[in-house]
């Protein structure tokens, strides 16, 4: 991972300088100086660097150097004397605009040094441990952020995912910044006082710390800070003491810092670099913008993240779907996504090519379905509508072929009644036969209209006198009501097929109650409504009913072959009108036909 941000840093820093640079022939560009206390391929340190960078990016025409104090290698007072007198020459002739100090040496150098070698200039701090606003007294033109832990954070999120835990065991070293981590520690303990124990392991030896920690028992969770330093001097690099710790512990390892990410820790809340550096970048371009540094407060909420290692969420069966949100997880295996990116897009695209296919396919297989059923269910009716007058028809005849063959007198009535139920038959049969014909010629083409001037009210009653029978039959009265005499330039006996298919509906559905038919006149267009107070028609089917073999009612229980509707639809629109219902189950139902008097398309009219 060093290597790869030194690598980073190495090829980003050219460019950059010379993107900033391209940008300035107008004017010279503003000069940043970034002050690192550490050395480049130090994570924490390169890390800032990113951050600062990062930030400062956004502002045109700059011009960013970096700068490494190597404090890590040598920091007594002759090294920083001498430190002094090489910057002086070294950046005698760059007016730097703002310095960017990271972590403590190069804020502490900057305080003591920057009048005398950078001229009294604003400075940014980052990185600097448990800062407090006294370490500014007598000190000018500074802002900055502090670095600090984040204790109570890090307990919470230590008892969300492990919610038995009695005991938290923390680890930090005795130098300077271990005891104001300590200090910093003890601070959050009184909040968890009844609810968990606490376990100091700072001033021990590494071997003391690896056995204790190897020996810990359940319900116990660690929680490192950092452990450069043990109690018998031995040095540990920031990765190399927690890799021992947690290869040795017994129980899960937390932390508070992020460069222990990756080295043993399953991760916390935790303070990092780049944040830091980041946030530095941040003040230092409001400078360069404008802004007076005595106007940018510093920062005392150290910025911190949620971070975690995949290795170690398995080694201790943590899922990802336990950690909190806007947590970030490396070592995470790459996704198959990733993995099979080309894989991915192209069955992609395959599935949604075959799921659009299949759903062109269930459709095609749903309306053939449908078709089939329609089919089915109209031979059904068909069958069933013919064959009962054509029964009743053939009844009457025997009974009047019995009645001759034995020579017995028929009586005149018996006689009158089987004719005219014959003749009641024929005409059924009759009805039903130019419907179909009728459907027939409408799939062909336009219906053939025979238009002349023609009298509403005459066919309304030439219609009722008809029915007479039938009406007298089922007790069923007709009242007429209609506004004097509207004539139009209609097919007769066309419009006399809609009036009565609508009366004859109201006779069969009208459950033997009055029917009124009404019609009238209203701004060139005659219209008529058959009205009856029987079933009625549920709102839903209501469209329906005009489509050719709709029939909403069970067969045994009503005859039709659910074309009377859809053909006198056909007939009103060949007129240029139209046709609507109002029906309220078991209320009744109002068909009401619209139809222009004029012919339609103003055509010429046959005579
Ligand atoms: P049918 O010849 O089978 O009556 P129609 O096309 O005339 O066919 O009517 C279609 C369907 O509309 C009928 O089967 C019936 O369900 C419904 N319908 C038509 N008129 C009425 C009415 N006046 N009251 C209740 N239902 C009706």
């Amino acid at each position: 991972m060093r290597r790869g941000i030194t690598d980073f840093l190495c090829a980003a820093l050219p460019l950059l300088l010379l993107a900033v640079s391209g940008a300035a022939h107008a004017a010279e560009p503003r000069k940043v100086l970034i002050l690192n206390s550490y050395h480049q391929g130090y994570k924490w340190t390169d890390d800032e660097t990113r951050g600062v960078l990062s930030a400062i990016g956004h502002t045109k025409n700059v011009r960013v150097y970096v700068e490494y104090m190597g404090t890590k290698w040598s920091s007594d007072q002759a090294y920083f004397r001498q430190l002094r007198d090489i910057y002086q020459s070294k950046f005698r002739k760059i007016p730097f605009d703002v310095i960017v100090a990271t972590d403590n040496d190069a804020f502490d150098f900057l305080r003591r040094y920057r009048d005398e070698v950078f001229g009294k200039l604003p400075a940014v701090f980052c990185g600097v441990n448990f800062f407090q606003m006294e370490d500014l007294a007598g000190h000018d033109l500074f802002t900055g952020l502090n670095e600090t832990a984040e204790f109570k954070e890090n307990i919470d999120l230590i008892l969300r995912l492990h919610p038995g835990t009695k005991t938290i065991v923390f680890i930090t070293d005795t130098s300077i910044s271990g005891t104001k981590t300590h200090d910093l520690f003890v601070q959050a303990v009184p909040e968890y006082r009844g609810r968990l124990n606490f376990q100091l392991l700072e001033d021990v030896t590494m071997n003391d710390l690896l056995e204790t920690v190897a020996r810990l028992p359940d319900g116990s969770v660690v929680l490192h800070t950092f452990f450069f330093k043990d109690k018998a001097g031995r040095i540990f690099e920031y990765d190399e003491g927690i890799e021992l710790i947690s290869a040795a512990s017994r129980v899960p390892v937390y932390g508070a810092w992020d460069f222990s990410l990756g080295h043993g820790i399953i991760g916390g809340y935790l303070t990092n670099g780049l944040d830091q550096g980041r946030g530095a970048g941040e003040m230092a371009a409001r400078v360069l913008s404008g802004a007076r540094v005595e106007d940018i407060p510093p920062v005392m909420k150290s910025p911190a993240r949620l971070m975690f290692d995949q290795r170690q969420m398995d080694r201790w069966g943590i899922r990802r779907t336990d950690l909190p949100e806007n947590s970030v997880v490396i070592n995470a295996p790459p996704s198959f996504y990733a993995v099979n990116k080309g894989l991915v897009w192209g069955v992609g695209v395959g599935m949604a090519g075959l799921t659009l296919v299949v759903a062109l396919l269930a459709r095609l297989y749903r309306e053939t379905q449908r078709a089939v059923r329609m089919r089915d269910e109209f031979l059904m009716v068909a069958s069933h509508e013919l064959r009962t007058p054509i029964t009743s028809l053939r009844l009457s005849l025997q009974t009047l072929q019995r009645a001759e063959r034995m020579s017995a007198k028929v009586g005149a009535e018996l006689m009158s009644r089987s004719v005219g139920l014959a003749a009641r038959q024929g005409e059924r049969l009759n009805r039903l036969i130019d419907e179909l014909l009728d459907v027939s010629r409408i799939e062909i083409g336009p219906l053939p209209l025979d238009l002349r001037d023609v009298e509403l009210g005459a066919i309304v009653r030439d219609v009722v006198e008809r029915f007479e029978g039938d009406l007298s039959r089922v007790g069923c009265p007709v009242a007429i009501q209609g506004d004097g005499a509207i004539s139009g330039c209609w097919d007769r006996s066309r419009i006399d097929q809609v009036v009565t298919n609508l009366l004859s509906n109201a006779v069969k559905f009208g459950a033997g109650k009055p029917i009124e038919i009404l019609f009238g006149e209203q701004a060139g267009t005659a219209w008529l409504t058959v009205r009856d107070h029987g079933i009625g028609i549920e709102q839903a089917q209501q469209a329906r009913i005009f489509e050719r073999f709709a029939r909403v009612v069970s067969i045994q229980s009503y005859g039709g072959l659910g074309l009377g509707l859809y053909v006198s639809r056909r007939v009103v629109e060949a007129h240029g009108g139209r046709i609507r219902v109002d029906s309220q189950p078991g209320s009744g139902s109002s068909f009401t036909v619209e139809i222009p008097r004029a012919e339609p398309g103003g055509g010429e009219r046959k005579e």
